[in-house]
């Protein structure tokens, strides 16, 4: 499990996270939602470390993650993001074999055999010779999520990841992600689907100004929400 005590991060002056404090039980799937600029991006960025938090301990399975080396940190927690950020000059294979074979040092034949593996997991078995640029935006981020997999994170943390996405492809991305859910999968997922947040969630968790406001279960939250800011966050939303 994930655990958030504490965490503060500025950018400059800016006070972008003022004290979260989260748990993840493992095999739960977290939602995060708020309005823009709440700091969603900035403390999934904090849990892997792509940014530095100032205060408060962030542990995995009981071990501070920045007593990890990076590299250990993020072959345990792995990330999707809005834009895939698959490299474009490597075929979907090669985009999952790399990790694998540069951050887990794994022989090629090896990482070779699991790109296959996970691309058929997600549906794209015989696309691994597609070049980013040849794949719909849905199947880049089924890719993207592919890579995620491959790793064996204890933790993924997704992004907003089907913002981007032509609207007849999200519900795909969904249904892949609420099925990574069911299988136990742990997951922190900053969501402006609220439909897919109701539905996955284990926990919701509303976030404003840096701080977390409210958090529970989805009916607690959806049904009976205790705020006002939340109240009229679900009033723009839904
Ligand atoms: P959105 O829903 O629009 O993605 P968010 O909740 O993910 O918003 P963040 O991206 O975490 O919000 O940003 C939180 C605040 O931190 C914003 O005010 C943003 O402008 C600021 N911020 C984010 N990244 C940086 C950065 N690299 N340098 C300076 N300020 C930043
Ligand atoms: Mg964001």
């Amino acid at each position: 499990s994930l655990s958030i005590r504490g965490l503060r991060l500025s950018y400059g002056s800016l006070e972008v996270l003022r004290g979260i404090d989260l748990d993840v039980p493992k095999g739960s799937v977290t939602c995060i939602i708020g309005p823009s600029g709440s700091g969603k991006s900035t403390l999934l960025r904090s849990l892997n470390r792509l940014v530095e938090m100032n205060a408060g301990e962030v542990t995995l399975d009981g071990a501070d993650i920045r007593a990890m080396k990076p590299e250990t940190l993020r072959a345990k927690v792995g990330m999707v993001f809005q834009h895939f950020n698959l490299f474009p000059d490597h075929t979907a294979r090669e985009n999952i074999m790399l990790s694998l074979t540069r951050i887990k040092g794994l022989p090629r034949a090896e990482a070779r055999r699991i790109a296959e593996a996970r691309l058929a997991d997600v549906g794209l078995e015989g696309r691994g010779d597609h070049r980013p640029a040849n794949l719909s935006g849905g199947q880049q981020q089924r890719v993207a999520i592919a890579r995620a997999l491959a790793m064996e994170p204890e933790v993924v943390l997704f992004d907003e990841v089907t913002s981007a996405l032509d609207p007849e492809l999200v519900k795909g991305v969904l249904n892949l992600m609420a099925d990574l859910g069911r299988r136990g999968m742990t997951m922190v997922v900053v969501t402006h689907e609220m439909g897919f947040a109701r539905q996955v969630a284990d926990q919701i968790v509303f976030m404003d100004e840096g701080r977390i406001v409210e958090s529970g279960p989805p009916d607690q939250l959806f049904d009976a929400p205790r705020t006002e800011r939340l109240k009229s966050f679900f009033a723009e939303v839904l």
